[in-house]
Formats: C-alpha cells, structure tokens, sequence
C-alpha cells in the first residue's frame, strides 16, 4: 500500500564498520527524507555528549535481558562486549504510519532483521580502502592504538562478513560524504516506490 507522496513506508537498515562515516550519514538522510531514526537499546556506558533517551536508551544488562525475554527487541547483538538492541514498537508504529523508519545497527542485527522482515532495505557504507579506514579511526582521537587496532579488525571481518551474507541490497562507498548522503537517498527512494 502507498502512502505519504504516493511512496510506501519503509524499514531501512544502515550498516558499516566504525569510522566509515555512518551516523553522519545516517543523520543527513533522516534530515534529508523526513525518517525516523530508530533509538537502540544499548548496555555499554554513555558517552560524554550522549544524552539517554537520545542518542540511546542505556539501561543495565538486567533490564535489556528482560526485554530480550518479553520479545520487546526486533534484533539484538554482542558489539564489542556490550549489547545493542532495537526495540520493536516504534519500528511497527512508523511502518504502520507510511513513514521510512532508519536502523543504524550491525551485521548480525541487519541479517536478523532481513530474516523476520524481508521487505526492509538494507545498505552497507563501505570504505574508499581499509587504509583509510585505518587513518579515519586514528584522527576520531577517540581511542588508543590497541582499541584502534581492535576496531580495525573488526571493520576488516565486519566488512567481508556484509559482502558474502547476503542481507544487504545495496553496497556505497564513502568516498566523498555528499557523494554518499545523496546515493543511500536515491536508493532509498527507488526502495519505497517498489
Ligand atoms: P557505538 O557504541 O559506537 O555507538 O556503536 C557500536 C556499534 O553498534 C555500531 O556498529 C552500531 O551500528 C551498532 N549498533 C548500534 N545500535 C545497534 C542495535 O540496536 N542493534 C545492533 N545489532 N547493532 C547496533
């Protein structure tokens, strides 16, 4: 069924490794469309500049196994020791309003959300090279080198792992951020006219 503009509402899942320039993207395509950015549950410790209830729902392992348990969460991972999870409500109460609702979520989400939702559009944010991939981790001058390393790693097995599953419509490389912002738009755009 069409609604909003003639379009159909739509789930879209944003994947990438850290670094890659995901959530700056995510944020100009939900600007940019009018979605709804979908706020994950999470285990691991706020940020400073994190606001709970904004960038996440942080709660304590107890609570997020509960609504693991009450079926509350769409999908949920293991990232780097803490767990992540999107809960399922607001997802259902956008879809039902014709809107596009974003999930910025991991490999392992993405496929468990194609699994139980085919319908939903699921694009990787790749790289330019895993060189720059390399530097981008090192200027957020977020980490140390051991947990850069670490992530690098993860990116490297994050992205094969994106290549080869399957779960993924659409593959953008970020190599010039505009460039990117304005691909996973056209991409969005032809999903919801399908
Ligand atoms: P960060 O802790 O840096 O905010 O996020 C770490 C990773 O967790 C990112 O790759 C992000 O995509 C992933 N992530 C965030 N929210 C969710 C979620 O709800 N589900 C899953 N599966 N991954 C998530």
């Amino acid at each position: 069924m069409a609604g909003k503009n003639n379009q159909k509402g739509l789930l879209v899942i944003l994947s990438g490794p850290s670094g890659v320039g995901k959530s700056t993207i995510t944020q100009a395509v939900r600007e940019r469309l009018g979605a709804e950015l979908s706020i994950s549950m999470t285990t691991r410790d706020i940020r400073s500049g994190e606001e709970d209830g904004v960038n996440y729902h942080f709660v304590s392992h107890k609570h997020f196994k509960q609504e693991v348990l009450l079926g509350n969460l769409l999908e949920y991972a293991e990232v780097y020791g803490n767990y992540y999870g999107t809960p399922k409500d607001p997802v259902e109460c956008v879809l039902a309003d014709e809107g596009v609702m974003l999930l910025e979520i991991d490999v392992k989400g993405a496929r468990q959300v194609k699994a139980r939702m085919p319908d939903a559009f699921a694009v990787f944010i790749n790289p330019p090279s895993e060189e720059t991939l390399l530097t981008r981790l090192r200027s957020r001058g977020r980490e140390g080198e051991e947990i850069i390393q670490k992530r690098y790693a993860a990116a490297r097995k994050e992205m094969a792992e994106a290549k080869d599953c399957g779960a993924y419509d659409a593959f953008v490389v970020n190599a010039n951020l505009e460039k990117a912002i304005g691909e996973v738009c056209v991409l969005i755009a032809g999903a919801r006219k399908r």
